[in-house]
């Protein structure tokens, strides 16, 4: 649906749904006065406030509106859009009009469940709601459409965050590239002895998601990689990233370590030391069994620091 809904007038007919979400609204906001204040709004051609604004009831209430007054807007302050924002939607597309001629108020968890003096919490609200009512009628009609998209995941960062989330999104079946800055994945948890709250054996934990990463068929793994530039948008990302200089062939190392120990220079880096310094962190890498290419460091073009094995 497109195109002008307010009949050439120009003007707009809103309809404004204030919920009380039990009490949860309503026991810190004054949701009837402000129902009643804002019926005098010379945009708004509906005001009402109802206790469960998502029920089915709650729905049919803006549907029936929509029809009966002719509204070409809603507006319905209620909780986070996050939550019930599509739900709204699909009601306003019920009712016969585009679904983005709609616009929702958190007077949930930005208002009433963060406030603890009515009055002001009150006058918040209807800022907020003023606000909606000024910016819904500029709002477009907006048609859906299917686009081609790629259907190819970076995650950014190798850190149990990381590496937790390629595993879900690869055996969900997507291909996934790992880019990590680090010359190894493992992130801070790598350090840890034990995770809290239960004290459960961090490497443990970690190293098995490791090697899963390492083998998995439809992850990529990029370390010693950043972000260079990112553009495009969702669904057709370009990413521009630089994949650091080892100075080692990793298609013949096998990250053994033995260099570390031969090399002359040993230029150990701090966070290397840190994390090397460390018996289980060190274990962790030692198990890990993710093959990460030893680095040289390049004014010895010598291997010098072994991650993992
Ligand atoms: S719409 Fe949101 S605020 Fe209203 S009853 Fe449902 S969950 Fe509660
Ligand atoms: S870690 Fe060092 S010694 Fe081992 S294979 Fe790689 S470059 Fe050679």
């Amino acid at each position: 649906m497109s195109g002008d809904t307010t009949n050439g007038s120009g003007k707009v007919r809103i309809g404004l749904f204030i919920c009380h979400c039990g009490t949860n609204i309503a026991k810190m906001v004054d949701v009837v006065k402000l129902t009643e204040e804002f019926s005098k709004h010379p945009d708004v051609a509906v005001s009402r406030e109802y206790r469960f604004m998502c029920s089915e009831p709650g729905q049919e209430l803006i549907i029936k509106d929509i029809k009966e007054h002719k509204l070409d807007r809603v507006v319905v302050a209620a909780c986070s859009p996050l939550m019930h924002e599509p739900t709204f939607r699909k009601a306003v597309e019920r009712g016969g009009i585009n679904r983005y001629f709609f616009e929702m108020v958190n007077v949930r968890e930005q208002v009433s469940w963060v406030s603890t003096d009515y009055e002001s919490a009150t006058a918040k609200a209807r800022r907020l709601i003023n606000g909606a009512l000024a910016r819904v009628k500029f709002h477009e009609a907006l048609e859906m459409r299917r686009v081609k998209i790629t259907p190819r995941v970076m995650v950014v960062g190798g850190g149990i965050g990381g590496i937790e989330t390629s595993l879900q999104l690869a055996d969900a079946g997507f291909e996934v590239v790992l880019v990590e800055k680090d010359d190894t994945i493992g992130g801070h948890m790598a350090k840890f002895d034990k995770t809290f709250p239960t004290l459960d054996c961090a490497a443990c934990i970690l190293t098995p998601k490791m090697v899963s990463v390492g083998q998995h068929p439809r992850i990529r793994l990029m370390t010693w990689t950043e972000v260079e530039n990112v553009e495009g948008y969702v669904g057709n990302f370009k990413v521009k990233v630089r994949q650091k200089a080892r100075y080692v062939d990793p298609s013949l190392c096998n990250g053994c370590g033995a260099c570390y120990e031969a090399c002359p220079a040993r230029p150990v880096p701090t966070k290397r030391k840190l994390i090397l310094g460390r018996q289980v962190a060190n274990q962790g890498y030692m198990l890990s069994g993710v093959k990460m290419p030893a680095l040289a460091k390049e004014e010895t073009k010598t291997p010098a620091v072994a991650d993992a094995v």
